[in-house]
């Protein structure tokens, strides 16, 4: 047995006695007296009686060792503004933070929502609020009035955090108006309004209910706010999931068990030291931005590069720039930005020293192998794909180098880590497919390991009801992805349960017939939905953007380019995989953290409403795709 097969099989055949061990990673003001307390299924509890800190153990603890290394670093090429705070700088903000809070009224237990740009405020808001027990709930900023009346309604925050403005590619997004209006939609209304004023757009000010935090900033210089030591199984927060198949699930979090996983993690996966730099560039308003910007690296006492701004501007070499300029060793992105690098100059890609970087990660979606090979050879560095999900707020299924070194296979995210008994589940009859190159749900079997969701936010039933009900007979945790597992215990994710098209008796996936597609030379992206047919039931339609639009220019060269990729997937997949159609696009819906909204284009597609579109990244993405499957009279 391998070193790593043999982690993974004590993390499962004694998970007491596994995460008694990794409990060690973080520091706990009281210890636990049982590790895990899994009587009333699926309601896992972890790390019983301990009491601990998030904010502690992600700030003070490293106050002796490190406090005058960086802990935070603030860039924004927006504003222009870098900033580094160390751990000292930070312990001292977040107090500060921590003190207008409490004079606002919230207390342990009570929700304070975030809704705020990429800017250090925001940090300090959410290590403030688990500083004092409180629950923090980060909106991403991008999203409008009408989702974020609905996110203020569910967590019913005493307070709101809030700025006047983030800017993207260089134009200002007020903020302050679409908050003022949410409240005003929202049946609740939250105390107070704390406004983080950047210079960037005025605003209106409610009075008696906006504070200005610069102000009260002022009265806390020298604040200084013990952390409260909470329960392990306190809540530390709450966050949506990215809404890319429906209603957003208002995840709630705890505490001792979320810190002990990100700490393992940090240490097993990420391989990430003390006194070193962790750059993710994601945003605070997704969970890898709770876990992967915010918690793991400063639990693992680096520093963490927190970027406002675009990957491509001023030139698409500012990322690696970064990477040069702070020695980043550990890096975190998502397919969709890489993407975006990709169809960029790459000579941007050698123009810095990236000697320090050890590997990039990244998740959220499937990596296609053209994106991974290209990122891999232009990179020159290993490229570790991981799949997760809002709820488990950390890896289901990586390559855990920092237990034993593994080769990746491109395609697969690599294996079950540890502490997650991964399973592939029939999905008609719930029988477990334990031969390899066997098609099914992915599922994990309870109790979750640490650090997973505890359940939805106020709705319990939900929470049993989503995701443990899902398979007949069987109580297990869906993740409604289809995968298959290898010889080697490799898994591949083959899309959504929810994106398997059904051609003519033919059960497809989505995913595969994009990645066909995707190796055709000219695509850039694709999207396959698979959309009613009279006569088969279902067929595959196809959006793919080009690398070179001007190849589609004329309806000719367009027919023509169709009929190549046709033939590509027929040689590959087969004719059954032939999509009926293969149209070109600017540009493809997508959630805003970059997910495929395939729900969406079905829809149109099938003339149907598309539904809730609150998490769209840009709306004219789905009129592109409407207008070429039912023109304008
Ligand atoms: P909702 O659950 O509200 O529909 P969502 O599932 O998009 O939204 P997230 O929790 O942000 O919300 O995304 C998790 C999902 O993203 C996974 O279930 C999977 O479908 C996809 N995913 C994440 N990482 C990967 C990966 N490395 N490879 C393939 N798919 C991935
Ligand atoms: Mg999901």
């Amino acid at each position: 047995m391998t070193r790593y097969a043999d982690f993974h099989r004590r993390s499962i055949a004694d998970p007491d006695a596994f995460w008694a061990e990794q409990a060690r990673l973080i520091d706990w003001q009281t210890p636990f007296t049982r590790v895990c307390d899994y009587d009333e299924p699926p309601f896992a509890r972890w790390f019983v009686g301990g009491r601990t800190n998030l904010c502690h153990n992600a700030v003070d603890r490293h106050l002796e060792a490190r406090g005058d290394q960086a802990a935070l670093i603030f860039v924004s090429t927006e504003t222009q503004q870098e900033r580094v705070y160390s751990f000292r700088e930070l312990h001292a903000e977040v107090q500060r933070m921590a003190a207008i809070l409490l004079e606002l009224g919230v207390k342990k237990g009570d929700r304070v929502l975030v809704y705020m740009p990429m800017i250090p405020e925001a940090a300090f808001a959410m290590l403030a609020c688990t500083r004092i027990g409180a629950l923090h709930s980060v909106v991403f900023g991008g999203f409008a009035s009408v989702s974020l009346a609905s996110r203020i309604d569910d967590a019913e925050p005493a307070v709101v955090v809030s700025a006047d403005a983030g800017s993207r590619g260089g134009k200002v997004v007020a903020y302050k108006p679409l908050l003022d209006e949410a409240i005003q939609i929202a049946a609740h209304k939250p105390a107070r309004v704390l406004m983080v004023d950047r210079g960037l757009a005025a605003f209106s000010r409610v009075e008696g209910r906006d504070a200005d935090y610069a102000a009260l900033r002022a009265r806390h210089l020298d604040a200084g706010v013990p952390c409260e030591w909470v329960e392990s199984t306190h809540p530390s927060y709450t966050l949506y999931t990215s809404g890319t198949t429906g209603r957003p699930k208002g995840v709630q979090r705890d505490t001792g068990g979320y810190a002990v996983a990100l700490a393992a993690s940090m240490k097993h996966i990420f391989c990430g030291n003390p006194g070193e730099t962790y750059f993710s560039t994601s945003d605070i308003g997704w969970v890898v931005g709770h876990s992967y910007i915010v918690y793991g690296p400063l639990i693992a006492g680096m520093a963490t590069i927190m970027y406002e701004g675009l990957p491509i501007r001023p030139d698409a070499a500012v990322w690696w720039s970064l990477v040069e300029k702070y020695k980043v060793t550990v890096m975190f992105s998502a397919p969709t930005a890489v993407r975006v690098l990709k169809k960029q100059d790459p000579a941007a890609l050698s123009k810095h020293d990236l000697s320090s970087l050890r590997a990039l990660f990244l998740a959220g979606e499937p990596l296609d192998e053209p994106t991974a090979k290209w990122i891999a050879e232009s990179l020159g560095k290993p490229i570790i794909d991981n799949y997760w999900q809002t709820e488990t707020g950390w890896p289901i299924l990586t390559i855990c180098n920092g237990v034993e070194k593994a080769p990746s296979k491109f395609g697969s995210p690599g294996k079950a880590v540890y502490g997650y008994d991964v399973k592939l589940l029939d999905e008609q009859t719930g029988e477990e497919l334990a031969e390899p190159n066997r098609k099914g749900v992915v599922v994990i079997e309870g109790p979750l390991p640490p650090g997973c969701m505890q359940t939805v936010w106020r709705d319990d039933a939900r929470f049993v009801n989503t995701y443990w009900k899902s398979v007949p007979g069987r109580m297990v945790y869906s993740t409604f992805d289809w995968g298959i597992r290898d010889e080697d215990g490799y898994f591949f994710i083959l899309g959504r349960t929810d994106d398997v098209i059904n051609v003519a008796g033919h059960r497809l996936g989505t995913r595969e017939i994009e990645e066909s597609i995707s190796s055709h030379p000219n695509v850039a992206e694709v999207a396959v939905v698979g959309v009613a047919d009279t006569l088969k039931g279902q067929v595959a339609m196809a959006f793919a953007v080009l690398k070179d639009p001007s190849r589609a220019a004329t309806p000719e060269a367009a027919l023509k380019l169709e009929g190549e990729i046709m033939k590509v997937v027929d040689e590959q997949l087969g004719a059954v995989a032939r999509p009926a159609r293969v149209r070109f696009v600017g540009v493809l819906p997508k959630t805003r953290s970059g997910k495929l909204l395939r729900r969406a284009i079905q829809a149109v597609c099938e003339s149907r409403d598309p539904g809730d579109l609150t998490t769209i990244e840009d709306p004219t993405a789905l009129q592109q795709i409407k207008d070429l499957v039912a023109p304008p009279a």
